[in-house]
């Protein structure tokens, strides 16, 4: 059934929210009939200051940009405003109709309807022009969100993401420390992240439990290797940390269905020590297993 068109006063009731002026976040929500929804993370950014400074990281005027759930707008229509091309991907069609109302002053922007999951750049954005994601990232759907971005790597020139602080500290983390995981280790392989500044839960209605960084992810694939040396760590960093606190040559031996002997000697090989647990071994010593572990496989 086709949805009524918004009124023009709910329409610049609802627009208030995003022109800029995020603070009127719970007022645009009672007018669009919203009320936010855990599931879809739906902490709508409502400090405007922190939204310029996202938005701002895109300096660009002209860079094409895909936004990961824009909501009410708060970064969309700052991202529209410059006239570049921009879609914005929202599951909720509530909040897609109304920033498509919005949108409508600016032609080279539009919303897509949908789970950003079941998209593709290549559609969404047709051609070879490297694209800017950006994207305040719903929790539930962060790390499939950043798999999403990675996976299509070569056609992203970077994207500024809002995330959780614990979640960026995990993809930051070194070796040895506590938040190092397989995490860490896949995202290292794919792209550069850094991490950028710091947002309060106040900057968000409604204010989530804990505090929120941006970050920026710039795809690239680990100087040196190959696409099969860094699917086989995956598999490799996967199988090994699954199970913390083992040796690496036993969560090996267990993850990877090999037998431990077989397992000690590719370390020995790879000079990764035994008794070591995984959380430990950098991503270099990781490569030199991997290629060391193919090696073996390419003989026996
Ligand atoms: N960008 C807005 C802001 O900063 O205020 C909203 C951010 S809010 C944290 C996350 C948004 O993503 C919500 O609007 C939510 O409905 C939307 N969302 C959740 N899951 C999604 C998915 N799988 N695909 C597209 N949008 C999604």
């Amino acid at each position: 059934m086709p949805r009524p068109a918004l009124s023009s006063r709910s329409r610049a009731r609802a627009t208030s929210g995003a022109r800029g002026a995020t603070s009127g976040v719970p007022g645009a929500l009672r007018t669009l009939g919203v009320r936010p929804s855990r599931r879809l993370g739906q902490n709508f950014l409502s400090d405007p200051r922190v939204a310029q400074r996202i938005v701002d990281l895109v300096s660009d005027p002209m860079e094409p940009v895909v936004e990961i759930g824009p909501g009410l707008g708060a970064l969309t229509t700052l991202l529209a405003r410059t006239g570049r091309p921009l879609v914005a991907v929202e599951v909720d069609f509530r909040l897609a109709e109304a920033q498509e109302n919005i949108l409508r002053e600016w032609p080279a922007a539009g919303v897509v309807r949908g789970d950003i999951l079941e998209q593709r750049l290549d559609t969404l954005i047709p051609g070879s022009a490297p694209v800017t994601i950006v994207g305040n990232l719903p929790y539930s759907i962060t790390t499939p969100a950043i798999e999403w971005i990675l996976a299509q790597g070569s056609r992203v020139r970077r994207a500024v993401l809002m995330v959780q602080r614990e979640y960026a500290e995990r993809l930051a983390a070194a070796p040895g420390g506590k938040e190092f995981g397989s995490l860490s280790v896949y995202v290292s392989l794919h792209a550069e992240v850094e991490t950028l500044f710091r947002a309060s839960p106040g900057a968000f209605y409604p204010r989530p439990d804990v505090d929120s960084v941006v970050l920026e992810m710039r795809p690239r694939p680990w100087p040196g290797s190959t696409e099969e040396e860094r699917a086989l760590v995956e598999r490799l960093a996967r199988a090994g940390m699954g199970t913390r606190r083992k040796t690496i040559a036993n969560s090996l031996a267990r993850g990877m269905d090999v037998e431990s002997g077989r397992v000690r000697s590719l370390l020995e090989r790879a000079a990764i020590e035994a008794e070591r647990r995984a959380e430990t071994v950098s991503v270099e010593e990781w490569i030199r297993l991997a290629r060391v572990w193919s090696a073996e496989e390419s003989r026996s």
